[in-house]
């Protein structure tokens, strides 16, 4: 069987960064792996606690510290709070992916994203057709004449008789009166 390998290994970050980043071996990575599969939230969280109390202490030293997360690597601090107990970079500041966790928390979503998760029963409104109890937050409809489905269930909209040519006529020429109404209306003001 033919065997794939880097016969080069650190030519990419040689050219790419110019330098020969310190390379890690296959074993070593499933060690890491092995040792974050036990890892516990608290781990992680202690991991975080210790790698922003590096970032703060490089901040309040001033400008010879400045930008922090590049001099990070500078500050001193507990290396067994890090997951690994060796910290996420090399002692010159470059990424050491040997000490770098993978993501474990998911992001929250951002506001306003978020799904109606919690269930109110004072939240909804009744279906205008089978009067049926819909618990999601009433919405108006935006951008024009609301239609005649609007405030009807989900049942009774995929229901819905289709309206006959004659149907769509006669309820476009109501909606035109009404508006021609709202016009003059509004006129009168
Ligand atoms: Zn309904």
């Amino acid at each position: 069987m033919t065997q794939f390998g880097n016969r080069n290994p650190g030519v990419f970050d040689l050219k790419v960064y110019g330098n020969i980043s310190k390379v890690h071996t296959p074993e070593q990575m499933r060690e890491r792996d092995l040792l974050q599969s036990v890892a516990t939230d608290d781990d992680f969280r202690r991991h975080t606690a210790e790698y922003n109390a590096r970032v703060r202490w490089c901040i309040d030293q001033g400008p010879e510290y400045w930008p922090a997360h590049e001099n990070k690597h500078r500050a001193p601090g507990d290396d067994t709070n890090f997951i690994f107990k060796i910290p996420p970079w090399h002692a010159d500041g470059s990424v050491n992916p040997l000490g770098v966790p993978d993501n474990r928390f998911v992001e929250p979503v951002l506001p306003g994203f978020e799904l109606p998760i919690e269930y109110d029963s004072k939240t909804g409104w009744n279906c205008h057709k089978c009067q049926e109890w819909i618990s999601l937050p009433p919405r108006k409809f935006e951008g024009g004449v609301e239609p005649d489905d609007w405030w009807w269930c989900l049942t009774c909209r995929k229901n819905k008789p289709k309206l006959t040519a004659r149907q769509k006529k006669f309820q476009a020429e109501v909606a035109r009166i009404r508006d021609i109404r709202g016009l003059i209306n509004t006129g009168c003001d």
